[in-house]
């Protein structure tokens, strides 16, 4: 694990490279969530992030997330489900996630918010979008996210707040550029056909190689984890 003083100051620098960034575009940093990814990192980094000021948290495994949760119950956290979510793990996901990011179905939306209204808690959901039809990636197809979009506003016990996306391998920042481009502007097509706009408030992405380029993008929501906790050994 990094040194706490490492991750405050990778904090610290994260901070402002996403603050330059926002000046480049116009926009306030303030706009932007730094959500920390803490995969495969234990409660100690996590702790030493929060430490550092850093609330919102990502995890993209549910069992890892519901044994950090646990571990870290009192600790002032906002947790992201970030990774796939499969039906068998919707339940314990919605006990401790106030965001899922990953939502690609309607099925996995009926079922997300079947589990909330049961545990009796609201949650917020962005829509996870696939660009690149990578047969690898999860994520619904563009087209599919009109029905999505209708359905998760509908849903008793979620909160709509914008679309997610991971876009291919990159060798360089700006090779993201185009994918991030294309998912503001079909975010902005939903609005123009006459989706709420603030249902559709937050852009999730970029991460640690990307998310300035993110940021300059639209990016409401950046997803970081190398770059505040180090390499990874495994994922
Ligand atoms: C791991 C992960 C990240 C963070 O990736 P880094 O390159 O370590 O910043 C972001 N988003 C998702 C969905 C991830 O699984």
């Amino acid at each position: 694990m990094p040194s706490a003083a490492d991750i405050d100051h990778n904090l610290s620098l994260i901070h402002a490279r996403i603050e330059q960034a926002a000046g480049r575009a116009g926009r306030k940093a303030s706009e932007i969530t730094l959500v920390a990814v803490s995969k495969t990192f234990g409660p100690d980094a996590v702790r030493a992030a929060v430490r550092a000021g850093q609330t919102a948290f990502g995890e993209n495994r549910v069992q890892e997330l519901a044994t950090k949760a646990g571990a870290l119950a009192g600790e002032p956290i906002e947790w992201h489900l970030i990774g796939h979510l499969q039906s068998n793990k919707v339940r314990k996901a919605v006990g401790v996630a106030t965001w899922i990011q990953s939502i690609d179905s309607l099925d996995l939306l009926e079922r997300v918010d079947a589990a909330a209204r049961e545990l009796g808690v609201r949650r917020k959901v962005l829509l996870q979008v696939d660009l690149a039809q990578e047969a690898t990636k999860f994520g619904a197809q563009p087209r599919e996210l009109p029905a999505l979009v209708s359905a998760a506003l509908e849903a008793k016990a979620l909160e709509l707040g914008g679309l997610m996306m991971i876009p291919p391998f990159a060798e360089t920042p700006e090779d993201s550029r185009p994918w991030f481009r294309q998912l503001r502007e079909i975010r902005d097509r939903l609005i123009d056909d006459g989706v709420p706009a603030e249902r559709l408030g937050h852009l999730s992405m970029g991460m640690s190689g990307d998310f300035e380029v993110a940021v300059e993008e639209g990016a409401t929501i950046v997803r970081v984890g190398t770059a505040i906790f180090g390499g990874r050994v495994s994922v």
